[in-house]
């Protein structure tokens, strides 16, 4: 809706309410005329003098109508009144939602065309360096070695599409048995792989050995996602830490780190999907806004519950706990 089309929107809508208001009062007014009207008709029509039993009723009747027209009137006013305004929060409450959505939408086709592109371009370049240029095995090994993390890259971010699209309808929890410490293992040892200059500290605390049944599968996107957020978002010389543990029950997953923190007032809206906090043109790290969207989802899907707080002395700690 362009500024001036919103203008004449918010003109017709103060129109409308104002002109109920005013046919009420005249309405209102018109009822009291016709009532006096009629009373002074009867007065004139009956014996001055002599005053019957039937005048009185006729007046007492007269005075009734007048009163239950009245309520009439200023029920109807309030019923229609209350109904358009209604209708008016309920239109420009869309709008608004409206308005977010086409944000969101823009801020996400600008994002995936970034992540899809820059994967591809940096290969493309590895590739035409390898056979243009005379390089030796080393350099070829390092050519070879960024574009399969390119590639990695842009598989993640393609299937965090794919699942983003069916997760909230078609995402089944899968359950499967493994151990905390063999999971615990098999995130470190990736964590290794993809940020092997951060300072990733992990905590395992479960007394018990014996294999755990949950869905591991979705667990492994949940703790994918937050961790990439906590290097992302927190600068190269800051640890972040990880800690998995079975809590009363319960599978509890913190990811924890020294960043610049989430404001309150973002709190709810960064697990939406394609939310980034942030302007899309003014920013230049990488992401889709999908990551705590495909968390919150499978969180929900597991029956678990996902607390955001402020880590001390800065940052996020997200706490995820998943009922057995
Ligand atoms: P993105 O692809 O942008 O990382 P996410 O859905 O994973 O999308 O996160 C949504 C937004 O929440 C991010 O754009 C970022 O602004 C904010 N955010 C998420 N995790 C953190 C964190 N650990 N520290 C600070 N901000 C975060």
């Amino acid at each position: 809706m362009k500024r001036h089309t919103r203008i004449l929107a918010l003109i017709t809508a103060i129109y409308i309410v104002l002109a109920l208001i005013w046919w009420s009062i005249l309405l209102f007014q018109k009822n009291e005329a016709i009532f006096e009207a009629n009373l002074k008709i009867l007065e004139l029509t009956s014996s001055p003098t002599v005053q019957t039993g039937s005048t009185g009723l006729a007046r007492e009747q007269l005075i009734n109508t007048y009163e239950r027209q009245r309520w009439m009137v200023l029920g109807e006013s309030l019923f229609i009144l209350v109904s358009v305004m209604i209708g008016i929060w309920l239109i420009f409450r869309s709008y608004i939602r409206e308005q977010h959505i086409i944000k969101h939408r823009r801020n996400f086709l600008l994002s995936i065309t970034h992540e899809l592109k820059t994967p591809l371009t940096a290969m493309r370049l590895a590739f035409e360096t390898i056979q243009k240029r005379q390089l030796s095995p080393e350099q070829i090994a390092g050519l070879t070695s960024s574009s399969i993390q390119e590639a990695d890259r842009l598989t993640e971010t393609v299937n965090n599409l794919l699942l983003s699209a069916r997760v909230d309808r078609k995402y089944v929890p899968r359950p499967e048995e493994r151990t905390l410490e063999h999971v615990c293992e098999s995130w470190a040892s990736k964590c290794h792989h993809h940020w092997p200059n951060r300072d990733i500290r992990f905590t395992f605390s479960a007394t018990d050995i014996a294999p755990v049944t949950a869905d591991w599968a979705g667990l492994d996107i949940v703790f994918r996602n937050l961790i990439e957020n906590a290097i992302k978002y927190s600068s190269a010389e800051k640890p972040v830490d990880i800690s998995l543990g079975l809590v009363q029950n319960e599978i509890e997953l913190v990811v924890s780190d020294l960043g610049s923190g989430i404001h309150p007032s973002e709190r709810n809206r960064i697990f939406d999907m394609f939310y980034r906090i942030g302007n899309e043109d003014t920013r230049d790290g990488q992401g889709t806004g999908l990551g705590l969207y495909l968390v919150r989802e499978i969180v929900r899907q597991n029956k678990g519950k996902i607390q955001l707080h402020n880590n001390l002395p800065t940052g996020s700690r997200f706490c995820i706990q998943i009922p057995l």
